[in-house]
């Protein structure tokens, strides 16, 4: 009889085993599609914060919805032969140093590839010196910011979106070290703008105080599989659930997205 209970026991573990490994090995046969995210842990203190917890949140977003997530500090990886099994990448902190890392995402991008970059990501100036990019960006250039960081209230400007799928009208921001462009990305007849600051958060800032302007917070560039989204500040950018929903919808977006104009340009 003991026996008898040992070997039922030993049978249903197994059986128990055989499922959960089974289970474990088709999600991983069958990932919905293929992420990479480029972080630097060598960046603004705050900005490494909000990494970490982007990396977290991604991470388990992916298990939920079957999408592979490989992450990685080694910006080299922005290569032809790498970028080939990827879908969509994410620069979650920083963004590429080199020519030739500049050259492989121009490359990745112009044939169909997905990008989604937060903050700093998009970051650049009079000493940048990347037309190619400053254009993808739908020419915005980075003009100021307040600080410190500070919530805000943001509005949907476009609620037919995938990406804004399931948002409020508005909802208030965790807080952010908000940036603002000149010129506006709004005025490239290609940019869509799917999130804006209201300018009923004006004033925003102490140090460094924002007082008017266009403040597009999420955009995309149709001509490409792109969006930016200026979130991506200190702590707290990804502990908001209405906020997170955008950042889930704006990956799996990319991620499922079929490759359109860009990617039919023909081959190189
Ligand atoms: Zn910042």
């Amino acid at each position: 009889m003991g026996s008898c209970k040992f070997h039922t026991l030993a049978a249903l573990s197994f059986t128990l085993v055989v499922l959960l490994l089974g289970g474990v090995v088709a999600q991983g046969q069958t990932p919905e599609f293929r992420a990479l995210a480029f972080y630097s842990t060598n960046v603004e203190p705050d900005h490494v914060r909000t990494g970490n917890e982007g990396l977290a949140f991604f991470r388990e977003l992916a298990a939920k919805e079957n999408f592979a997530f490989d992450t990685t500090t080694d910006w080299d990886k922005l290569n032809d032969t790498d970028l080939k099994s990827y879908q969509v990448i994410l620069w979650i902190n920083d963004f590429p140093h080199t020519a030739t890392q500049r050259a492989a995402f121009e490359n990745y991008m112009e044939h169909g590839g997905g990008w989604l970059g937060l903050h700093v990501a998009a970051y650049n100036d009079a000493s940048t010196n990347w037309p190619w990019f400053v254009n993808f960006l739908g020419g915005a250039v980075f003009y100021t910011n307040n600080w410190p960081v500070q919530r805000a209230k943001m509005v949907i400007d476009d609620p037919n979106h995938p990406v804004t799928k399931g948002m409020p009208a508005s909802y208030l921001a965790p807080s952010n070290e908000w940036y603002q462009w000149k010129p506006s990305p709004r005025l490239d007849k290609d940019v869509r703008v799917l999130v804006t600051l209201d300018p009923s958060n004006y004033p925003i800032g102490v140090k460094d105080v924002i007082t008017q302007g266009d403040m597009p917070i999420v955009w995309t560039n149709t001509k490409y599989r792109m969006l930016y989204m200026n979130m991506g500040h200190g702590e707290g950018v990804f502990a908001d659930p209405t906020q997170n929903q955008l950042f889930a919808n704006a990956i799996l977006w990319l991620g499922k997205e079929k490759p359109t104009r860009a990617s039919q340009g023909g081959e190189r």
